[in-house]
């Protein structure tokens, strides 16, 4: 089985996985950002990073010579995203066989979110409509790669039920994924009703948990709006009382983000993926005191 299963699925004597996600970057002041948090963040050991794709496929050239710079120039283990939008299956084909050449031994298959201004996802005429149908090319082009696809535990905007969105979930496993990446949320109870559901369908493979390390009250709402997650009152509550101060507020995220993950970590989810927006400190403290408090193994 692919290695990402094998690190997911390698038992907590051995540690959980802990990795982060990265954006590619669009000026040269993100860039040089970018490569200052690869850098910093390289002795924390992810075992993985993730770089994201962009919408209308505009990010694929960036995508990919981030993902070759992060590996090449850092040694990181990566992980592109891929999505659907705006490409036909010829030119999706090309890409998997360019991650395959530069090395990549995972890919994100994801549909992907409509461009800025379009409300539904339109697939490309000669594309592909959803998620599954890129699992399998994947899998046809880079049969030795492991796939890894978005789990919603408070349920994908679009989909009709939870119900259905289980349903497609379970098809792009199906299909061949080696592992389930969760949207961002801050209940926990989500993440282990999500879990408990995909069991009770037939979902066996890894969930890995994804927590967004929180920059401000604003980008956090933001983000929560965004994908529909909950908002938790005490956490409002707490990055409230922290107030304008952005010590305060850095310390209030980080709390909330450490007790998360600290109890995820015992209660038996195979690691953590941070979503890190490229920010570095986050995680180094995230890392640091699950490292400290012995919850993550020193490597
Ligand atoms: C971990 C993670 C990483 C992400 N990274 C990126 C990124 O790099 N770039 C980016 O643009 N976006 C990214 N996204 C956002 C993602 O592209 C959007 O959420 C998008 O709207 C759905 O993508 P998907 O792969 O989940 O789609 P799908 O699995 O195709 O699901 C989309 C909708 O269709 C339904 N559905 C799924 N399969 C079928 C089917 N076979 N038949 C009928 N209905 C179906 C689902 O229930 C859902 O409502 C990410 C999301 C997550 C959680």
């Amino acid at each position: 089985m692919a290695l990402i299963t094998e690190q997911l699925t390698r038992g907590i004597a051995q540690g959980p996985i802990f990795s982060f996600e990265f954006f590619p970057p669009k000026t040269e002041s993100a860039a040089a950002q970018l490569l200052h948090t690869a850098e910093k963040l390289r002795h924390s050991q992810p075992d993985f990073v993730s770089i994201t794709y962009g919408a209308g496929g505009s990010t694929r050239e960036r995508t990919l010579h981030y993902a070759s710079t992060l590996q090449d120039k850092f040694g990181y283990e990566i992980m592109p995203h891929l999505t659907c939008v705006g490409h036909s299956k010829e030119e999706l084909r090309s890409t998997i066989q360019e991650f395959k050449d530069a090395g990549f031994k995972r890919i994100m298959a994801l549909r992907g979110d409509p461009p800025k201004g379009e409300h539904n996802f339109t697939p490309h005429p000669k594309g592909l409509r959803h998620a599954n149908e890129l699992v399998e090319l994947i899998r046809q082009v880079h049969p030795e790669c492991a796939v890894a696809v978005a789990g919603y535990p408070e349920k994908h905007p679009e989909a009709d039920s939870p119900e259905a969105d289980l349903i497609h979930l379970k098809r792009k496993v199906d299909a061949g994924a080696s592992f389930i990446t969760t949207q961002l949320f801050f209940d926990n109870s989500v993440y282990y009703r999500f879990v408990e559901n995909c069991r009770d369908v037939g979902i066996h493979v890894p969930i890995l948990p994804g927590l967004l390390s929180i920059a401000s009250r604003e980008q956090a709402m933001r983000f929560c709006r965004m994908c529909e997650a909950t908002f938790p009152e005490a956490l409002d509550k707490n990055l409230l009382a922290a107030g304008e101060d952005p010590h305060l507020l850095r310390l209030a995220g980080d709390q909330w983000i450490l007790e998360q993950a600290s109890d995820l970590l015992q209660n038996g989810a195979p690691g953590i993926h941070l979503y890190i927006l490229n920010q570095a400190d986050a995680a180094l403290t995230l890392h640091q005191k699950l490292q400290s408090s012995g919850i993550l193994p020193k490597k």
